[in-house]
Order: structure tokens, then sequence, then C-alpha cells
């Protein structure tokens, strides 16, 4: 078998296009690559130029340098951008929401230099931390005081730890739901060390059945844990309590409530032509102690778990040892409060990419969609009518009338190989099949990718229609 260079000459025939790189990092990288080489020459394919190995070596350490450089191709630096074209607006496996410029430059100004995340100005002694974002939501809820969070599930585990350890947490047998993946709230409960106590029926529960678990003195109940059903609805012979008359049982019996929204909306969402998805400020009005939702679904900014509420409970929980293990970074926290302070502008519904998704009107993804048609090869894409969904747990079961592209011949098999193929294309577009089709929805891809959005699906047509 033909052995592979030496690392030394293929680092010789590298060494003048790294001259400005740490000598250990392109040196690990050439051994890569000599490894590379040798599997291949293992499995009976031609040896390579030392000269190509060489350009491999350099190529490989461009790619590490990130999305500024101006040399590099592919990006391994990061995950790979995509375009969004599942028809899914907050799509958890795609990150969720795009961020506001304000926030994405707030997160910027941070992460650069040092800023003034826990000092005093005043005195120049340790302060509180950085509190714009807590501000901002106590003026958009209502509350008297907010936590900021990594995300959500913290956020939940956090607050149903004033239950205390083995205290009681009641919760409907409606609402003991998996958010995604795999995420349980039985086994959030379990790992926050509380006591998990079943009130109702999967499709029924009444004040009546909390008040009778309140009233148990062995279940020791101190919280009511209200959760959003999420990503499912239930209809038919349902019934669930009202959250004021729970709130007044609880409190009758010296428990809180605890409403997890997940979603969490801060505009009405029948703004947008959407059913009512709940609002922080409402599920605080109606009595819940403390409400927590996602940074990152409608509220359209980075992933945190936004906690509002009671000012006594609230400083409990930022003095819990656990809140210290779940807290945002300076980044998030700037761009956290750069997205609310779009709310307190009145520019939310311009400025927040998710908002902006919701408010497109139809006929803009119809114009869009016409011209994306026309720019693809003859009968290669028909303008099709579709539903887009919010996505994130947000208004279950409800969808956004949109327009798209339909693309190709319609057959299943040929359907799941152009989905392939526009996921291995340069850029990754995400489309989804219907009725047999490939399609392209235009309601959660930005008007200013329709082009490469065009252009990709050209190329994939053509690698799979091609013999
Ligand atoms: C999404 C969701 C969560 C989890 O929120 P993360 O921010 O993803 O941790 C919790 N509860 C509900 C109801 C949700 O929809």
């Amino acid at each position: 078998m033909t052995r592979p260079p030496s690392v030394e000459r293929v680092l010789a025939a590298a060494r003048p296009f790294v001259a400005d790189r740490d000598a250990d990092a392109v040196l690990a990288v050439a051994r890569e690559v000599v490894e590379v080489e040798r599997t291949r020459l293992g499995g009976g394919q031609e040896p390579r130029r030392v000269a190509t190995l060489g350009a491999d070596v350099v190529a490989r350490l461009e790619a590490f340098d990130g999305p500024d450089s101006a040399t590099s191709g592919t990006d391994t630096a990061g995950p790979p951008s995509v375009i969004n074209a599942t028809g899914v607006i907050v799509h958890t496996n795609l990150g969720r929401a795009a961020w506001p410029r304000a926030a994405i430059e707030s997160a910027r100004l941070a992460a650069e230099g040092s800023i003034l995340l826990e000092l005093d100005r005043a005195t120049g002694r340790r302060g509180a931390r950085f509190r714009a974002a807590e501000e901002h939501l106590i003026s958009l809820t209502g509350a008297e005081d907010a936590l900021v969070v990594t995300n959500n599930a913290a956020a939940i585990a956090l607050a149903v730890g004033l239950a205390g350890r083995g205290g009681g947490v009641a919760v409907s047998r409606g609402e003991l739901v998996e958010i995604g993946g795999g995420v349980r709230i039985p086994e959030i409960l379990r790992r926050a060390g509380v006591r998990l106590v079943e009130v109702g029926t999967t499709n029924r529960t009444r004040v009546a059945d909390f008040e009778a678990a309140l009233a148990d003195p062995k279940a020791r109940i101190r919280v009511v844990l209200r959760v959003h059903p999420s990503n499912f609805v239930q209809s038919g012979f349902v019934e669930t309590p009202d959250a004021a008359a729970v709130a007044e049982a609880a409190h009758g019996h010296g428990a809180i409530v605890v409403d997890d929204l997940g979603s969490g909306a801060l505009l009405p969402t029948e703004r947008v032509g959407l059913g009512h998805e709940p609002m922080p400020r409402e599920r605080l009005a109606a009595g819940a102690d403390l409400v927590t939702f996602s940074g990152d679904k409608l509220v359209g900014g980075p992933q945190a778990g936004l906690i509002v509420g009671r000012a006594d409970l609230i400083v409990k929980l930022r003095r819990d040892p656990l809140a210290r293990a779940m807290r945002p970074d300076k980044t998030i926290l700037a761009a956290v409060a750069a997205t609310l302070a779009l709310y307190r502008a009145g520019r939310a519904m311009a400025e927040i990419p998710v908002w902006r998704l919701l408010a497109t009107p139809l006929a803009d993804l119809r114009r869009r969609a016409e011209a994306i048609a026309a720019a693809l090869p003859d009968g290669a894409a028909q303008v099709v009518e579709l539903e887009a969904t919010v996505g994130g747990g947000s208004v279950p079961g409800q969808t956004l009338p949109s327009f798209g592209v339909a693309l190709g011949a319609a057959n299943g098999r040929a359907a799941t190989t152009l989905l392939a193929a526009l996921r291995a294309g340069e850029p990754c577009v995400i489309g989804r099949i219907e009725r047999d089709h490939v399609v392209l929805d235009l309601r959660t891809a930005a008007p200013a990718d329709d082009a490469t959005l065009a252009g990709a699906a050209t190329r994939a047509l053509a690698l799979v229609i091609a013999p």
C-alpha cells in the first residue's frame, strides 16, 4: 500500500500561506489531512500531490476563520445558515426567532468590549446586574419585578422550586404536556425536587378539583402550576378552569400560582389575524403570582426565560443558587433589552422579524411567489396557496394564509429527493412536502432571499430531474 507523504512535507507545502497562524494549530490540521490521505490510499484511491494536500491544510484553516474572513469559502466556525421556507415561523430546529437588528447591534457592542454589567457608575462599586431588560418587562407586563434566565424551561424549574424540597406542585392532568424535544413537565418538576400533585382529568379540570387538592393537608401544595398546552389543542368534551378562580383558590390556601405561557405574546395576536394568544399582563391581572415565557418565541428575541410577577417572589428566585447556574451572559442580556425596548418604542411590529413575518400582507406573498415561479425554468414551479403556522407552541391548531411555490412533478419519491437536494445546496434551503410536492412557503422567508431561493430551486431541480 502506498504511504501518504510525511506531515513535515505537507507542512512545508502549506507554510508560505500560514505564516500568521499558530504553529501548533497548523500542525494539528496537517496531521488531520495526512490521516485523511492515509485512509484514502487504504481504500485504493489515487495519491494526491503534496501541493494539493498543502492547499487542503490552508483551506481547512481558513474555514475556521469564521464568517468575516474574506478568504473563507464554507464557514465551519458556526452552524450553517439556512433559508427557512417551511412555513413555520418560530422553528425550534432552525434556531427559532431571527433577532431584530437592534438586538444584534446591542449584542455586538456588548461582545466587543467591557460594559457596565454589574458596576455602579456613581460609586464605582459593584452594583445591581444590568437591569434594562427587567425594567422593560415590568413596564410591558405591569409586574412588580422581573428576572431573565437562560430559557423558559429553566424559568419553570426555578419558579416551581418555591414549593420547597418535597413540596407539592399541583398541575391539571390536561396540562402535563411534553413541550418538545422530549422535555416533559413531570420530568422538570422531578428534577426541581418538588412533588407533582395531579389534579382533575385529561379532558376536564374544574376549580373544585384544585380546591379539593389544596384543602388536602397531606398534599402540602405550595404552588399551582398552569402550563400552556403548547403544541396541541383539546376539543369536544373539555373544560379548563378560569385563571382568576384558580388563583383565588390557591391564595385561599396559602399557595402561589405560576403560569407558564410558553410563547407569551407582548402584542395581541388578533392584530395579525390570529386567535388570542395569552399575554403575560392578562395572567398577572388574573391573579398569577409569577408568569414565565420564552425570549425567542413570539417575543422574537434571543433565547431566554422571562419571569415576571411579585417582587417578594422574584427576590427569592434571584437569591436561589440555581439562578446563578441559569444566568444569561452580557450579550444575551443586551439583546433581550434591545428587543423589549422595541415594544416600548412602539416599533415591535415593524422591527421584530417574527412579527414582520406574521404581519406580511398576503398580496405581497403572492407577488413574490409569482416572481420566483417566473424565474424558474418553464413549468418547473406553480404558485400555490399555503397555510403557515406560528410554531413555538403558540396559537396551536391555527394557521396563517400564505403563498409559495410548488416544485417539480407530483411523485412522493422525487419530492423527497428534491427536498434533500435543497438541503444539500448552498445556501441550504428547508422546504416541506405537501400533496407529494416540495413547497417553498414565502411567509417564513425574508424578501431579500427571494432571488437566492429561486437560484437554489433551479439548481436542485436540475440535479434531481437530470438523469
Ligand atoms: C417552549 C415552551 C417551554 C420551553 O421554553 P424554552 O424557552 O424552550 O426553554 C415551556 N413551556 C411551554 C408551554 C412552551 O411552549
